[in-house]
């Protein structure tokens, strides 16, 4: 099944990068269509659903499966836009649209830097960018036609994903 005829609302993904402007977007994005933004770097320290620290790569392991659970529930009800930089370990039955925001690498190298990234995690994330990892990822896990890379360059590129997505949800109907 591809898409839950049970929700009144859609559920979005937006993925991508870390520094591409998922976090940026969603909040812009819940503002206006008031749909609820769940980052889930956040929920995973919040309630724990991480197997520890990696060290090398300075971040948690993520629990696919406790995430998983614990948003079971509030997807199926819809009107969520989860926010998060991998998108393959989802049920591609949640969401309606996913949204991959893509930025040019120098950039991106320079948000990186600005955010304190350094040595391996920051070319991890460069070069994760020059390859599209996260549009391919998206494009193997969901039907292509709800994929939709955005550009997320400049602050006019916010405001035109933005206008561009709000449209999409205010037309958005369940299907019967
Ligand atoms: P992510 O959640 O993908 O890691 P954030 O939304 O936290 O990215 O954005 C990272 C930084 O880059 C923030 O300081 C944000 O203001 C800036 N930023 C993100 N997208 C854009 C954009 N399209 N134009 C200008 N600045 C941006
Ligand atoms: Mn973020």
């Amino acid at each position: 099944m591809v898409q839950d005829s049970k929700r009144s609302r859609p559920n979005i993904l937006v993925t991508g990068t870390p520094g591409t402007g998922k976090t940026t977007t969603s909040t812009a994005l819940a503002e206006s269509t008031q749909l609820r933004h769940i980052n889930i770097g956040e929920l995973v320290r919040e309630k724990n659903l991480h197997d520890g620290w990696d060290d090398e790569l300075e971040c948690h392991v993520i629990n696919e499966d406790l995430v998983c659970d614990e948003l079971e529930d509030i997807m199926e009800q819809g009107g969520n836009i989860v926010d998060y930089h991998g998108c393959d370990f989802f049920p591609e039955r949640w969401f309606d649209r996913v949204v991959v925001l893509q930025t040019e690498n120098s950039v991106l190298y320079d948000r990186l830097t600005k955010r304190g990234y350094t040595g391996a995690k920051l070319t991890n994330n460069i070069e994760c960018e020059i390859f599209q990892v996260l549009l391919e990822e998206a494009k193997e896990s969901y039907p292509e036609d709800i994929v939709l890379a955005l550009k997320s360059d400049t602050i006019e590129d916010i405001t035109r994903n933005i206008a561009i997505l709000t449209d999409w949800v205010r037309n958005w109907q369940p299907r019967s």
